[in-house]
């Protein structure tokens, strides 16, 4: 393990990795400390040609860079690995030269949770913890519910009632303990913090744990390999708590260390109208250390948090790479899922379509302050959860373009195939008008 140290990313104090060492002691819970390693041994036990190499197409193949020693077994469940898919139309659409779209829906547990949720449960396993526990709005405990199922450990789940039931019913069939909270997602979170002491439970609690982002970093790391070592140049990513964005944020920091990529993409965090409390920060110049929550409220219910917990990781992630952070209200993120479904084949939950409303914003020049796009960019957007967590949202969306189904009742007084080519004619027309409407008035 090539893990040295852990850095606060308020104070820059420094802590040594231990059972029961979340935040800084100092800063308390705003304190986010940043894993720190030894690059310089890394660079030796980790290369790019050493990685073509390698049949583990895991996000363990990227293991020295990653808090977990090499004798703890891990998540057989093939964690990572996702496919990065050039999506042409969607391109033409918008008028980006390259646009692929990372599709994390395709995890074991359909979201990009499952890479913070495997650190954690190998952690767990190194610390001698045998329970874990997260608050969640319900893609995290899914992660941590499905792949302690894989491992044989234990995992609590906080979630707020209002969570997709698709979600909770991952958390049930994978054998949980599940607490169903009468409240927010921050409700939540409060109630897990508050029983971990007590019960000595291992806490995954994102913006606590210092390991969910380095997990989640293995997107960055598996997007620039994806691409040849040759970094994009835009990244969009929609963003709740903000840990993903920070954890994209530090896989291209630690490839542009090793020398593996040459230069850093500009980071866009896209954030729900109802739900933007770093847009705020950023257009308002306030201090995410001292900014009081909002009161969070979206149907992209992944991305809803009043006080995002990852808040300072977040920022520096579009400030230290020239990105933007992007507002998209909840009619533009539900339209979003048919439309880049039907023009591209990949299948986002709402908290996922936001990441594609959000460039198509960015596109349009829309957004205060935020740097446009270049004609020749070449744009990655994290599709970070599978429609199927979600059927209620997608249907939203849906219901939102006018797409129904054409009834057919079967027997005699059915429908003819003269009828069924003419409305099937109908619907093509109606997609390309769609289409040609979206690009002449973005
Ligand atoms: C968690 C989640 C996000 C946002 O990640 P944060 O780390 O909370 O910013 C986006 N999309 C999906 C599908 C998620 O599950
Ligand atoms: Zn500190």
């Amino acid at each position: 393990m090539f893990l040295t140290g852990l850095l606060c990313t308020v104070c820059s104090d420094t802590y040594q990795p231990a059972p029961g060492r979340y935040v800084c002691d100092r800063c308390g819970e705003v304190g986010t400390l940043d894993a720190r390693y030894d690059y310089a041994a890394i660079a030796r036990a980790l290369t790019p040609n050493g990685l073509a190499a390698d049949p583990d197409r895991s996000m363990w193949r990227y293991r020295p860079l990653l808090p977990v020693r090499s004798d703890v077994a891990v998540s057989a469940l093939g964690v990572g690995g996702t496919p990065l898919i050039e999506a042409e139309r969607l391109a033409e659409r918008w008028g980006v030269e390259r646009l692929w779209i990372k599709d994390e829906g395709r995890q074991p547990t359909a979201s990009l949770k499952d890479r913070a949720s495997a650190v954690a449960l190998a952690r767990a396993a190194q610390e001698g913890a045998g329970t874990v526990t997260t608050a969640s709005t319900g893609n995290a405990a899914a992660a941590l519910a499905g792949l302690a199922a894989g491992t044989g450990q234990m995992a609590v789940i906080f979630v707020p009632h209002t969570a997709p039931e698709a979600k909770v019913a991952q958390l049930l069939a994978y054998g949980a303990f599940v607490m169903l909270v009468e409240g927010t997602y921050d409700d939540a979170f409060r109630l897990c913090q508050e029983t971990v002491d007590r019960f000595g439970w291992y806490n995954r609690n994102t913006g606590i744990n210092p390991f969910v982002g380095e997990g989640k970093k293995t997107v960055a790391l598996e997007i620039v390999e994806q691409l040849g070592w040759e970094a994009p140049d835009a990244v969009f990513v929609s963003v709740g708590d903000g840990s993903i964005i920070g954890g994209v944020h530090k896989g291209l920091r630690d490839a542009l260390k090793l020398g593996w990529i040459d230069r850093m993409p500009r980071i866009y965090g896209v954030q729900a109208a109802g739900s933007s409390y770093l847009v705020e920060a950023w257009l308002n110049g306030e201090d995410v250390r001292t900014k009081p929550p909002v009161n969070a409220s979206t149907a992209a219910d992944s991305i809803s948090a009043d006080l995002p917990r990852d808040r300072v990781k977040a920022m520096a992630a579009v400030v230290e790479t020239g990105g933007g952070w992007v507002v998209v209200d909840d009619e533009a993120i539900l339209e979003m899922i048919p439309i880049v479904s039907a023009d591209s084949g990949i299948f986002p939950e709402p908290a996922a379509a936001a990441a594609f409303a959000g460039l198509a914003e960015v596109v349009a020049g829309s957004q205060e302050r935020v740097p446009g796009l270049a004609a020749s960019d070449r744009v990655v957007v994290i599709s970070t959860g599978s429609g199927l967590k979600d059927i209620r949202g997608v249907m939203r969306g849906i219901d939102r373009i006018g797409a129904v189904p054409l009834p057919v009742r079967p027997g005699p007084d059915g429908l003819d195939p003269t009828e069924i080519s003419a409305r099937m004619e109908q619907w093509i027309e109606r997609l390309r008008k769609r289409s040609e409407n979206d690009r002449s008035d973005p």
